[in-house]
């Protein structure tokens, strides 16, 4: 699940460690600032945001867009489906907002049949789920007082112009949340919060104390460097080099869905939809099945209260037709 890093972000960590720049400080990190400003500028408008800034992770950019949500949007309650990522109940619970849960289709998508109203609402739709990688009806951004897109995995996706389409309808909503510790390849700790109106977002999220010569913007207070990765890695693949990467691993997730319906062992989910595949053998339990594979391989997920295996197509080294061999393999054994 977690993807592998590339090499640059070693060297670049070292080097943030040796000159360990805090992004709460201008004049303690002269060059992870414009690094920072560099990379976000860069990314934003491939999903219609103005800026944003970068954080420790998607559960934190989650609970600054809902934050921002309630300030600068003046929202009263959360709407969000029954595949959310957990982060969003956190976020809830922290800010004191009520959280209302809309049932998922067959696909896994919210059911917006079943929208409460929403004129006093953050809607928070799900690019890429944790179980099931599926994408909520994007369509809908702008539907809500407030739209927080969870991007967390799916979101790179923006930058292939094979894939990009799966997100179209983000550059409505208001606030996204990325990981680049998922599909950007970067070490962990590494996440961005975007704003399409980054000046309203940023005054309802900042603090200024008498010691900063800038505003705190956002949860964290000192942060680490994590744009100079991120940076470093973008100068070195440049934009082909991450889709190449992106598109070999939805073709990794298409060659694996196409060999588990082909086998009358396995049941396929669904199709994946961002490079998560979920099936279940026929005559074993799941997890015998991931017992059945090398360790680390599978994982597991529960739908409508049954236990499903889970494939995340995270590593672009992997060999696809070893992945399909191991898969057939244990669907032969009897578990
Ligand atoms: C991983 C994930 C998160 C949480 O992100 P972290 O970076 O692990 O904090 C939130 N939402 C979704 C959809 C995710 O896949």
């Amino acid at each position: 699940m977690d993807p592998p890093t590339p090499w640059i972000t070693w060297a670049m960590a070292l080097w943030n460690a040796s000159l360990n720049q805090n992004m709460l400080h201008e004049m303690t990190s002269p060059f992870a600032t414009q690094a920072e400003a560099v990379v976000v500028s860069w990314l934003a408008p491939y999903f219609g945001m103005q800026g944003g800034h970068f954080c420790a992770g998607s559960t934190i950019a989650n609970l600054t867009g809902i934050w921002a949500a309630r300030d600068a949007g003046g929202v009263k309650k959360v709407v969000t489906s029954q595949a959310a990522h957990l982060s969003v109940q956190k976020a809830c619970r922290l800010l004191g907002l009520e959280l209302v849960v809309v049932p998922v289709d067959a696909r896994g998508r919210l059911d917006s049949s079943q929208l409460p109203t929403l004129d006093d609402a953050c809607l928070v739709l799900t690019a890429g789920t944790t179980a099931t990688g599926s994408v909520d009806p994007l369509e809908l951004a702008g539907a809500a007082k407030w739209t927080h897109i969870d991007a967390a995995w799916a979101g790179p996706l923006r930058l292939s112009p094979t894939h990009s389409a799966i997100l179209d309808g983000i550059e409505a909503a208001d606030s996204v949340a990325v990981s680049a510790h998922k599909w950007l390849f970067q070490p962990k700790d590494s996440a961005l919060v975007l704003f399409r109106d980054v000046g309203t977002a940023n005054a309802a999220i900042s603090f200024g104390g008498g010691y900063l010569v800038r505003p705190n913007v956002g949860v964290q207070g000192s942060r680490s460097a994590a744009a100079i990765p991120l940076l470093a890695t973008l100068l070195a693949w440049g934009r082909e080099g991450v889709v190449q990467r992106l598109d070999y691993l939805m073709g990794v997730a298409d060659a694996v869905a196409n060999a588990i319906a082909k086998s009358d062992r396995l049941t396929l989910w669904s199709q994946p939809q961002t490079g998560i595949n979920v099936f279940r053998p026929v005559d074993s339990t799941a997890a015998a099945f991931v017992q059945a594979v090398p360790d680390g391989m599978l994982s597991t997920c529960v739908l409508g209260g049954e236990t499903w295996v889970r494939s995340v197509a995270a590593n672009p080294s992997v060999d696809v037709d070893l992945v399909v061999d191991l898969i057939l393999a244990a669907s032969r054994k009897d578990t």
